[in-house]
């Protein structure tokens, strides 16, 4: 069916002419609305008369210069309640409010209300452009949804929502701390500026890598440095785009993606999330997404559709790459897959330094020191740290960025925005004496990473904090170290128990017990760290594919999953007791830190140190000190 102008006339102008007459109708009706509750019923004039001379009347307002009357009067027909008519009078009549007058009835009269006349005018108006906007809006939905609903109406054709960047503009330059992913990705910055090198000597030139990485890692970056560096224009989608509610959707913009990239060829496709579309086909309950598993047809189907000489590279991008169809890594798809992970140290300077090139930093500003401060951010968390680094400056109306600057803003970037403390009351103290428990367990307990800072100052979700210095990179954690983790976690429930007791012990520990938790049923499940032996009885979670999980479940009997119960409980309990019995140990040491603390709001960890050594023997951690 072809789309015509004619036909939505034919259908909304006797609508549009109908409520128009609707509402001329609500509108004009005047004396509708005086506010009493008029029975609207309609009497005669003679009636009316008829009414008065039986002395029956008891109230008139005159509306409309005086052409119609609301009559109020005693009904006898109905136990002489009093009712509302309505009346139309023979023109002006002032014989009438005279006798009105002369015979003491309450007479008010309304004059034409001109505001009213306006707003019927506006009214009668608006109408018609609710309805004409109505329709409007209705169209531009179906029509501008690239190929949505309107599709149906089949309204010409889709236009397909990516994104085209002629010059990217970034350079491998930009894109820090992911060296080999680089290395290899030269390659493919080969392959579109000289594919006669590789063709020449037979070589298939691969049409898709597969880019894998947690999220923040750069992978977007890489895709557009790629492009920057061969001078080709990037195309890119992101793969949730792909999929709509309506079948065929997906697909058809598939279609649309490869044909504009074939015109401009030599360019890159980047398809972001793809693990949206690329799902195994016909897993999940319910068999799955058809919307889906077409889109990720006609994704394959245009793949094997041109040769690897077009000058057409897909990159693809996915934080998982397990959860993905086999059907997209065979050779000839996907069959390049570069991991692209969070930096190490190292790594992290060098991210530092292409993020500090446009920014202002005083002198003293060691970047060093911020790449050892922030194990485990990725590149996009350390670019967001210079930039917080640089707001947090301008809102101090600083020249430079200064280690202040940046020390606040990796507490934001970690724990979220920072909010007012408390004042000193009941409430506060018991937060004090919470984080302190933290800390002094933290401390005391000899494989324990150190205090950093104990602090009031809330941030994000919580009311205090306390910050330990994490051994950098470590990638083998020991079984005391975890055991370590645990109790110190609990050392802010121990102390709100020991000091409190145990009926005023709170709701600020939950996050904690989670932690304990999971911690402790890993060192069961997975680690072999307990009385069950070294038995892997859980494949790592985080696992969100519904439909497999349901079906691998029972990996273990239900004796076994008991039994786990059992350890986890004891471990637990086993840590817990630890903790108890440092803060009873320490009581003196304690109550003092917490009068410190709440009169400073924040205790760094020397100074932390410095005061518990002046109780007791400190232990001496070991701190793995990465070189750069
Ligand atoms: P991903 O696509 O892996 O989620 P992005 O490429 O979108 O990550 O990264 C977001 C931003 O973070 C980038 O625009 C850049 O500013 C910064 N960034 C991330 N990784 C790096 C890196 N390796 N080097 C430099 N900057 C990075
Ligand atoms: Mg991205
Ligand atoms: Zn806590």
């Amino acid at each position: 069916m072809k789309f015509s102008w004619r036909v939505i006339l034919l259908w909304t102008l006797p609508i549009l002419v109908i409520g128009f007459f609707f509402w001329q109708g609500a509108f004009s009706s005047a004396p509708a609305d005086v506010g009493r509750n008029t029975a609207n019923t309609r009497m005669t004039y003679g009636r009316f008369l008829d009414y008065l001379d039986a002395g029956r009347v008891t109230a008139v307002d005159l509306y409309d210069g005086g052409r119609t009357a609301i009559v109020e009067a005693v009904d006898p027909e109905l136990d002489n309640r009093l009712q509302h008519w309505r009346v139309d009078l023979p023109g002006n009549a002032p014989e009438l409010v005279s006798r009105l007058r002369a015979m003491d009835i309450s007479l008010d009269s309304h004059p034409i209300r001109n505001d009213g006349a306006l707003w019927g005018a506006l009214g009668n108006l608006l109408f018609p452009l609710l309805l004409i906007g109505g329709l409007f809006f209705l169209f531009r939905r179906s029509g501008g949804a690239a190929g949505g609903p309107g599709q149906a109406m089949s309204f010409g054709k889709s236009r397909a929502r990516f994104m085209m960047e002629a010059k990217t503009g970034i350079m491998f330059d930009d894109v820090a701390g992911v060296d080999e992913a680089k290395e290899e990705l030269e390659e493919v910055v080969t392959f579109l500026k000289k594919p006669e090198r590789f063709t020449a000597i037979g070589a298939r030139i691969p049409k898709g890598v597969l880019l894998v990485g947690p999220p923040g890692t750069g992978k977007t970056l890489l895709a557009k440095a790629i492009a920057g560096e061969a001078g080709v224009p990037f195309f890119s989608i992101s793969g949730s785009e792909f999929v709509e509610m309506f079948v065929g959707v997906g697909a058809s913009r598939v279609r649309d993606l490869f044909k504009k990239a074939k015109e401009n060829a030599p360019c890159i496709i980047f398809i972001d999330e793809i693990d949206a579309v690329g799902r195994q086909r016909g897993a999940g309950i319910g068999g799955g997404n058809d919307e889906r598993e077409q889109t990720l047809n006609q994704l394959l189907t245009e793949m094997d559709g041109f040769e690897g000489n077009t000058g057409i590279i897909i990159i693809a991008a996915t934080n998982r790459a397990d959860v993905l169809d086999s059907a997209l890594l065979r050779p000839g798809r996907f069959d390049r897959q570069i991991s692209v992970d969070p930096p190490d140290v190292k790594g992290r300077l060098e991210i530092l330094e292409v993020h500090a090139r446009n920014k202002k930093l005083a002198p003293e500003i060691s970047l060093d020191a911020i790449a050892r401060r922030t194990p485990g951010f990725t590149g996009a968390d350390l670019a967001n740290l210079l930039n917080e680094a640089a707001i947090l400056t301008a809102r101090r109306r600083k020249e430079a960025i200064t280690m202040g600057e940046v020390d606040d803003a990796v507490d934001r970037v970690i724990a979220g925005m920072e909010g007012t403390p408390l004042v000193d009351s009941k409430s506060k103290r018991l937060i004090a004496y919470h984080e302190i428990g933290h800390a002094i367990v933290g401390t005391l307990i000899k494989a324990h990473d150190p205090v950093q800072k104990v602090t009031l100052i809330p941030r994000g979700q919580a009311q205090g904090l306390t910050w330990f210095t994490p051994n950098e990179e470590q990638t083998l954690i020991s079984r005391s170290q975890i055991l370590a983790r645990i109790a110190g976690a609990l050392g802010g429930r121990a102390a709100e128990d020991i000091i409190f007791g145990d009926a005023e012990v709170t709701t600020g520990a939950g996050n904690d017990l989670q932690q304990v938790t999971g911690m402790a049923r890993q060192m069961v499940t997975r680690f072999g760290m307990s009385d069950l032996g070294p038995l892997s009885l859980e494949s790592s979670q985080g696992e969100v594919f519904l439909g497999r999980d349901w079906l691998q479940r029972s990996e273990y009997s239900e004796e076994i999953a008991s039994r786990i119960d059992g350890q986890v409980r004891s471990i637990v309990e086993h840590a817990y007791n630890t903790s108890k019995q440092i803060i009873r140990d320490n009581r003196a040491l304690i109550d003092r830190l917490v009068d410190l603390l709440i009169e400073k709001e924040t205790i760094n960890g020397d100074e932390f140190r410095q005061i518990v050594s002046e109780y007791t023997a400190v232990p001496e951690k070991e701190q793995f000190v990465p070189q750069i």
